[in-house]
């Protein structure tokens, strides 16, 4: 089969024939029917040699929001059955720990001393025509969703869901959203923000394509993110603080300018891996403002946010790419040209 592989650490990722794989005992291949690409595959792929080959094996097949039908079950795997359309829930866990009794597999204890990682972050993912999951609970079925359409929600709409879910509580009638950086994560921030939330929600990037579509998914206000944003938010809001703010970038300039839209009890809630860091302390941040790096989304989270789909209240923009074409799909991704997400049907 076909499968888009990183190779050799710093060179683009590349198409290959490899083995269709087999499902071993407990297991669920399934046939790809879609892949996203995300901007965290170019951040492990932009990862120096010593830092990348501790963490993952090469070759690796990329892709960790997935799709499939499920194809063929290993000895002893239960609960799905062949023809079943599923989507994969990603961040996977012990499945025995506190967290992972909750759902909360992305957030497992255990995960790196069993050395268990992400499809397509440490061992092969979706990017291919058939991909192995390692138990049917990380398979949520999708039922009449299109996979090309939602397999996006499975990191770039869990990810910023868990992320507002945790700031839910603040943003009521007469408080301010702002999300930093609108692509594929950010997009469907914008749309979560709009649906869960009274919140006047603003948007910030350095592509006026990107601050287009923030608009087209429903920002109040998209400004250009740099330093005059938080006069033009002051401006809009009419208060110079800000109540939670979602960075999709998370670099130096992202976050001096989210530290400096903080107020009294404010979110700043960095989900980038830009490589930033922010101060906290008495006297270097208003009082009782918090600072969060969440990471994805529980299971249950997935469930409710393909629900939120179903019922029309996001929409991921999708750019499609074959296969073949999928290298270009991670070069306009490095670009920063791509409209949403960019989805690869096999
Ligand atoms: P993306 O490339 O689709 O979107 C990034 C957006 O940020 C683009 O619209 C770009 O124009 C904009 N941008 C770049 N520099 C900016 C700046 N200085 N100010 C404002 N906007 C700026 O990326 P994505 O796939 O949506 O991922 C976003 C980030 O989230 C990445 O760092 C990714 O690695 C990370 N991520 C984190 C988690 C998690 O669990 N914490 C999960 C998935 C992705
Ligand atoms: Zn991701
Ligand atoms: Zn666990």
């Amino acid at each position: 089969m076909k499968a888009l592989q990183y190779v050799r650490v710093g060179a683009p990722p590349e198409l290959r024939e490899v083995p269709v794989p087999e499902p071993g005992p407990g297991q669920v291949r399934l046939k790809v029917t879609a892949a996203g690409a995300c901007h965290s595959d170019s951040f492990v792929m932009s990862l120096p040699e010593e830092q990348y080959t501790a963490s993952y094996p090469l070759p690796m097949t990329l892709g960790h929001e997935g799709a499939g039908v499920v194809d063929k079950l290993g000895d002893g795997a239960t609960g799905v059955a062949v023809g079943d359309s599923v989507a994969v829930y990603g961040p996977w866990g012990c499945g025995r720990c506190l967290q992972c009794a909750q759902g909360k597999e992305n957030y497992c204890p255990r995960a790196a001393e069993l050395g268990i990682t992400p499809p397509g972050l440490g061992h092969d993912g979706s990017m291919a025509e058939y991909m192995i999951v390692d138990d049917p609970r990380f398979l949520v079925p999708l039922g009449d969703l299109d996979p090309a359409d939602n397999v996006a929600l499975t990191d770039a709409g869990l990810t910023p869901y868990h992320a507002i879910k945790g700031s839910l509580g603040k943003l009521g009638p007469g408080s301010s959203a702002v999300v930093i950086g609108a692509g594929g994560l950010g997009h469907v921030a914008i749309q979560l923000l709009r649906s869960l939330t009274t919140a006047t929600v603003i948007a910030l990037d350095v592509s006026d394509d990107k601050l287009a579509l923030a608009r087209d998914v429903g920002a109040h206000h998209a400004f250009p993110s740099d330093p005059s944003a938080r006069e033009r938010i002051a401006e809009v809001i009419g208060v110079p603080a800000v109540t939670a703010v979602f960075d999709f970038v998370a670099a130096a300039p992202t976050l001096e300018l989210g530290a400096a839209l903080r107020g009294v009890e404010s979110d700043q809630v960095l989900v980038g891996v830009g490589g930033g860091q922010v101060d906290v302390g008495m006297l270097l941040a208003p009082y009782d403002a918090t600072v969060r790096a969440p990471y994805w989304g529980s299971r249950p989270e997935l469930m409710e946010v393909l629900a939120l789909a179903r019922s029309g209240h996001v929409r991921v923009e999708t750019e499609r790419f074959s296969l073949d074409e999928a290298p270009e799909a991670y070069h306009r991704l490095h670009e920063g040209t791509l409209r949403g997400r960019a989805v690869v049907t096999p």
